[in-house]
């Protein structure tokens, strides 16, 4: 079997977003690129079922290279990030603050400095039908020099160069966003953070190991 070792890693992310609450179902959908090849979750399996062999092996044109199963319809959003990116993981969720957000906003405020985790203030993807080529073309466009969006009316996704980093920023990004739907719940003016303020944490957090210092 191709990619073992990733593959047992989509399964594990799978299943923590399952446990996590950040994906309803079988909602939600995990890759890992290599060189060609992309490891990705398959589409409607229950997460606690799943083993590394249900998870695929796709190409870059998304062409099956070893898949028991269909791919993730979110496979075109999957491969157009790959294209246009250097970022080697992908996680999308469904999680609620994040979903709830997106139908609000165009852009997360920055209410907080963990703004700086995702490279500056969040965009929102406008909606597009579900694993359709117009909404791989709106994450990709609220992606550039980010490694979050959210989608409008979705959920969120989030990229980089590690699976298990990825996975780490989802409660961060589920966090920021919970905090941003209080704060408008209050209906009172927000005091924000300057985007010199964002870059000057997210140089800061660049040096440690960790994502959090305060
Ligand atoms: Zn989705």
């Amino acid at each position: 079997m191709l990619y073992a070792s990733e593959r047992r890693a989509v399964v594990a992310a799978c299943q923590h977003l399952s446990r996590e609450r950040l994906v309803v179902g079988t909602a939600g959908n995990v890759s890992i690129r290599l060189g060609e090849h992309v490891v990705i979750s398959p589409s409607g399996v229950d997460y606690e079922q799943l083993g590394p062999g249900d998870v695929g092996v796709h190409d870059l044109t998304g062409a099956v290279v070893e898949a028991e199963l269909a791919p993730s319809s979110e496979l075109p959003l999957h491969l157009a990030v790959y294209a246009a990116s250097e970022h080697t993981a992908i996680v999308h969720t469904h999680s609620v603050a994040s979903t709830a957000l997106s139908v609000v906003v165009d852009e997360v405020p920055l209410s907080h400095y963990y703004s700086a985790l995702f490279g500056g203030a969040v965009r929102v993807a406008p909606y597009a039908t579900f694993g359709s080529d117009d909404l791989a073309g709106h994450v990709v466009a609220a992606l550039a020099d980010r490694t979050a969006a959210l989608m409008e009316n979705h959920g969120a996704v989030l990229v980089g160069s590690d699976l298990g980093k990825v996975l780490d920023r989802v409660a961060y990004l589920e966090y920021v966003c919970e905090v941003q739907l209080r704060i408008l719940a209050t209906g009172r003016p927000a005091k924000l953070l300057s985007e010199a303020e964002i870059e000057r944490v997210r140089v800061g957090l660049s040096g440690y190991g960790q994502v959090s210092r305060g």
